[in-house]
């Protein structure tokens, strides 16, 4: 497998550190709200990842991080639960946050099932075992301070102006012009939750700064440096940035070996932000009567390096391709309506393809490209379904669209609906009629789409 390296700036062959094994880590989301659609982009691209790796037969070492408290967090908490204790507010809040998250997740197929998500609050005292551990901090009235002068490392993954003196940061997220000392840990300002923190003889009582959960983590549950680590491109620098200065102060290695970014997604060619106000979320995309499955569908059609611009005319066009892949799961498998056997000699070919390309830094674009030559042919010449019975499990297991779940409708059920397509190319428009009538007392609605009719469910 090959991957463009974040931190050398060039693709390169994958080595993990021990064979057939990958420990990977993905900041997670921050749970103060809905995330956007170009937050979902990076988690698909992180969950095809894992996808081609386990493809690969490497056996998956996966973290992913709940961040529950954070200057947004908190503040948001405040704002919703003003009645509430501070820690009871901001626990009610990141708890439902936190559903919503995973219930967007599943929705656009991405699996979690085999990872280790893992909560910031449920791990103060790691971070705080952490961060006495790193050489040059100091102590301020406000809190831990990472000295980023005695680190000769600082800005591996991002050239920095290096002139720099002692100018503090206490944000947990700032931009690329404010090069700073960050905050390890930030000493109790006013009604916020804090946890007890004795340091160098003060009481620093307080709660942690954003970037070291990361650090504490990550080396908790997989060691470092650890393989792969991924995130968005706004997270290159400062979050990852201060992971690898924090994490490579406390033990004198660096925090991982590749770091993969994904690019940002675009709304009407501009950058989504929460500040901006120009920002979707999944909701609003299933509002409009979108299957969440085209948006990943979309996501998938370009590189995760390649800015991606959300239009709903793209979108549009990729519920067309998804309608188009579910139409041939559904049917086109059925010998009865295949014209001509014969693309099954062409499906081992084709997966092979599939699996090059996504090998190839996760080139997505060019696999579904093949899967739409696969689809075709199979439409010109039927695909013998008994050779190729685990086609569709083979293609969810890399792209996640779930074409195979769809197959539960019942063998009587699927033998209308091929018949009623077999009236409708005689042109017998009321036996066709007739069928769907009795698709529709089963609660089965037809659509027909210029490349076969989908089902749905109605109740
Ligand atoms: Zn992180």
């Amino acid at each position: 497998m090959k991957f463009y390296n974040s931190l050398t700036r060039q693709l390169e062959d994958f080595r993990p550190i021990k064979p057939g094994q990958v420990t990977l880590y993905t900041c997670g989301p921050t749970v103060y709200d809905h995330v956007h659609i170009g937050n979902l982009r990076t988690y698909i691209f992180e969950d095809t990842l894992r996808r081609i790796l386990k493809r690969n037969n490497y056996r998956l070492n996966h973290v992913m991080n709940i961040t529950d408290i954070d200057d947004k967090t908190i503040k948001r908490s405040h704002q919703k639960y003003p009645n509430l204790n501070p820690a009871e507010a901001l626990s009610r809040l990141t708890e439902h946050y936190e559903k919503i998250f995973f219930n967007d997740a599943q929705k656009i197929g991405i699996d979690f099932s085999d990872s280790k998500i893992v909560r910031a609050t449920q791990h103060i005292n790691d971070m705080q075992v952490l961060i006495k551990n790193i050489p040059n901090k100091y102590l301020s009235e406000d809190g831990v301070y990472f000295d980023i002068t005695n680190d000769s490392n600082y800005g591996v993954l991002i050239k920095l102006d290096r002139t720099h003196t002692h100018h503090r940061i206490n944000n947990d997220e700032y931009d690329k012009d404010h090069v700073a000392d960050f905050a390890l840990w930030k000493v109790k300002a006013g009604d916020e939750p804090s946890w007890d923190f004795a340091i160098e003889g003060r009481d620093m009582t307080g709660r942690p700064g954003w970037h070291i959960e990361c650090s504490a983590m990550s080396v908790k549950y997989l060691g470092q440096p650890f393989d792969i680590h991924t995130g968005g491109v706004d997270l290159i620098f400062p979050h990852h940035e201060n992971e690898i200065a924090q994490s490579r102060a406390a033990f004198g290695k660096p925090l991982a070996n590749y770091f993969l970014h994904s690019e940002h997604l675009l709304v009407d060619g501009r950058k989504m932000s929460k500040s901006l106000k120009n920002f979707y979320t999944l909701n609003d995309i299933t509002k409009k009567q979108f299957d969440p499955l085209a948006f990943r569908l979309l996501v998938l059609q370009a590189h995760y390096r390649s800015q991606l611009n959300f239009t709903w005319e793209s979108l549009a066009a990729a519920q067309a391709f998804l309608r188009r892949l579910q139409a041939w799961a559904d049917l086109k498998f059925q010998p009865e309506l295949g014209r001509k056997k014969g693309a099954g000699q062409s499906y081992g070919q084709s997966l092979a393809k599939i699996i090059q390309a996504l090998s190839d830094d996760l080139n997505t674009g060019l696999g579904l490209a093949e899967l739409s030559g696969l689809v075709s042919l199979a439409e010109q010449e039927g695909i013998d379904i008994d050779k190729q019975s685990s086609l569709l499990s083979d293609l969810d297991a890399l792209f996640g669209l779930a074409l195979s779940g769809r197959s539960d409708i019942t063998n009587h059920v699927r033998d209308i609906i091929v018949r009623r397509e077999q009236a409708r190319k005689n042109s017998n428009w009321k036996r066709a009629d007739q069928l769907r009538k009795q698709l529709e007392l089963q609660d089965i609605e037809i659509n027909d789409t210029p490349h076969g009719p989908v089902w749905s469910r109605t109740y």
